[in-house]
């Protein structure tokens, strides 16, 4: 009887400990992000710019967008998913419920991303930085939290304070094109000397670029020879 209790006890306790599917609740192995389910179904940005993350039908003949033919925004751009579910869901999370699991968790989906092209890896990643009032605003920056964990996993390196963010930008989507323009240009100041380095932006939601493309311009400005994007999600 004693035993019999002691494994019913020793069950709940595997149950209750054992790791989970973020996603659906299902019994996972340790070492994955998500069951294999959820995993298939993940809303993966197959086609997209190599420039600028932003997605292009399959029978696209080159993998430029028209806007990049012209100017390219980034050297090198890779968007992990699609903005859309359950990716969002694991944004929004980190953003606004503080689930920091979630920043473990789109960095290495992320990275498994990642990964599959094998990139040149960079001298230096670095996240888009929060204004400091909007840090203490939140409490953390959503966007270093998913670029030390992608860094963890690539065995890239991450270093914190390259960037500040100069002037606290309002929210972009409460704007309109060329509020947004005006808003960003000038945000960001780099805190090193960059001269002749191979830069990687994090960004976990990329939407107009022009957060990131005015990230990318304050790097060149400061001497980064290359400057590459890597988003969670590209909408
Ligand atoms: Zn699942
Ligand atoms: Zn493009």
């Amino acid at each position: 009887m004693t035993l019999f209790l002691y494994d019913w006890a020793k069950n709940i306790q595997n149950a209750w400990l054992a790791p989970r599917c973020p996603v659906c609740a299902a019994a996972i192995d340790a070492a994955a992000p998500l069951c294999a389910g959820c995993h298939a179904d993940l809303p993966v940005l197959e086609t997209q710019c190599r420039h600028c993350a932003i997605a292009l039908s399959e029978s696209a003949a080159t993998r430029v967008c028209a806007d990049c033919a012209r100017r390219p925004r980034f050297d090198h751009a890779l968007a992990g998913f699609h903005y859309r579910q359950p990716i969002a869901w694991m944004i929004g999370g980190l953003k606004y419920h503080r689930h920091l699991a979630h920043a473990r968790l789109l960095g290495d989906l992320l990275a498994e991303r990642i990964a599959l092209q094998a990139p040149e890896p960079p001298d230096l990643l670095a996240a888009v930085p929060l204004h400091p009032a909007a840090f203490r605003r939140r409490g953390f920056n959503q966007a270093e939290r998913i670029a030390i964990r992608l860094a963890d996993r690539l065995g890239w390196r991450v270093e914190r304070d390259v960037f500040a963010r100069v002037r606290d930008t309002p929210h972009q989507s409460a704007l309109d094109a060329a509020q947004r323009a005006a808003n960003v240009r000038d945000a960001f100041a780099a805190r090193r000397d960059l001269a002749g380095r191979h830069v990687a932006i994090v960004d976990d939601v990329m939407t107009t670029a022009r957060t990131a493309s005015a990230l990318a311009r304050t790097a060149r400005t400061a001497g980064a020879a290359r400057v590459d994007v890597y988003c969670v999600a590209r909408a």
